[in-house]
């Protein structure tokens, strides 16, 4: 097996199980290692550390499969994959829920690999060059510890780029079902389209906190901001909100969300959808005086590293200035960042800068995460990237 050796000191990160190593810590590296290979990380003292999939064009030049001298063969994912979705099972999510996240990369160990379980179906994203070269292998394990027969391939986020990987996109196994297809959430029904959506389709790790707004939001006026197919407006209005307005800047994201109310047989007389730009509306509803009482800020991710959290801390800064505005008295804004690179203390600070600009009084009444499905590794926090705030304004 071909191997890296490690600058002195660099071995570090690695003894503390975080699963990356960077191309500035490798000292030498044996040549013509391809894409994707299993290699072996020495020390600079030539002891070994871990083994990695090699990713020649990455600044993460190594992942790490295991910090064991063990091999890297079908039963070492099969093992990874059995435990991985045993932990799903502990959450009893099959009652009500068919939908979740199976497998979530470098939070179970499995760098690269995501894998979310729509009803039947099962949606794939391989982001680096390690869960590609063994790819196959790990579509066919998928299918004989899950007992399903359809993998669909969703291959095409941006990263790929970084790890010089083309996008791919297509069926794999079995037999694509009708789009949208009808997946169950907390006893709510959603129309999923896995082919064309965002991600993998559907925004899984919201699943607790848009049951968290079922709970809070009865006889409320509520503001769906960002709300894409309406998974926060389909449970605002189980929850019997008097009156949902879900704003969105795609149209056949609005589309979705019309159907989704629908479909649950939702009062569709307290809906309403508004295509636009969340920046300028709530520009627009500021100027008209009006008020809501609870705001749903769910935005794409401004910043997926910390080099671009300056400029989506004014982003952030934006849009919860103008919520607070909105909002009444007693009200609740509950606002999310999904930005890889804003911890959790920065965009509490965010949206404390923005409640003093807006001239209210708030406290924070909960905070919120990403659902059990998509859990954080101990050693790579990096996997905790959705901060939630219920705020109440006082
Ligand atoms: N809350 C949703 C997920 C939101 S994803 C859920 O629970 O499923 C972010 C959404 O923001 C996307 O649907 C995208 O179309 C929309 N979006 C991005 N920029 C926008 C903008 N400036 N104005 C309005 N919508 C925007």
């Amino acid at each position: 097996m071909p191997s890296i050796i490690l600058k002195a000191g660099r071995e570090k990160s690695l003894l503390r199980r975080h699963p990356w190593i960077f191309s500035g810590a490798i000292q030498d590296a044996d040549g013509n290692i391809a894409s994707g290979e299993t290699v072996d990380l020495l020390s600079s003292d030539r002891q070994f550390l871990a083994r990695a999939a090699y990713s020649p064009s990455s600044q993460i030049r190594a992942r790490v499969w295991t910090f064991e001298e063990e091999p890297i063969d079908k039963e070492f994912f099969r093992k990874r994959i059995r435990i991985a979705i045993q932990s799903r099972e502990v959450w009893g999510l099959r009652r009500d829920t068919d939908s979740y996240r199976l497998i979530y990369a470098e939070s179970d160990n499995l760098p690269g690999l995501i894998v979310d379980r729509y009803g039947d179906v099962l949606v794939l994203q391989s982001l680096t060059t390690g869960s590609e070269a063994w790819k196959e292998t790990i579509v066919d394990l998928l299918l004989e510890e899950t007992g399903l027969v359809t993998l669909y391939e969703r291959s095409d986020a941006d990263v790929r780029e970084l790890e010089g990987l083309q996008p791919q996109v297509g069926l794999l196994r079995g037999v694509l079902p009708q789009l949208p297809t009808t997946i169950h959430e907390n006893n709510l029904i959603f129309n999923v389209n896995f082919a064309a959506g965002h991600k993998t389709g559907f925004y899984l790790d919201q699943r607790r906190n848009r049951l968290r707004v079922r709970k809070l939001a009865k006889d409320k006026d509520v503001l769906d901001c960002f709300c894409y197919t309406g998974g926060f407006s389909v449970n605002a209005l189980s929850g019997a909100a008097q009156s949902v307005l879900s704003v969105d800047s795609s149209s056949d994201a609005l589309g979705l969300c019309r159907e989704n109310v629908s479909l649950n047989q939702l009062p569709i007389d307290s809906h309403t959808v508004l295509e636009g730009d969340v920046f300028h509306l709530l520009r627009k509803f500021r100027d008209e005086r009006r008020s809501f009482d609870m705001i749903i800020l769910d935005p794409p991710k401004f910043a997926p590293t910390a080099a671009q959290a300056e400029k989506a801390a004014r982003g952030y800064k934006d849009i919860n200035l103008l919520a607070f505005k909105l909002l009444r008295p007693g009200g609740l804004l509950v606002t999310f960042s999904c930005s890889g690179g804003v911890d959790a203390g920065l965009f509490q600070k965010i949206v404390a800068g923005a409640a003093l600009d807006a001239g209210v009084n708030a406290q924070i009444v909960e905070p919120l995460s990403q659902a059990e499905d998509h859990p954080v590794a101990l050693h790579f926090p990096e996997g905790a990237y959705l901060k939630g705030l219920v705020c109440l304004r006082t």
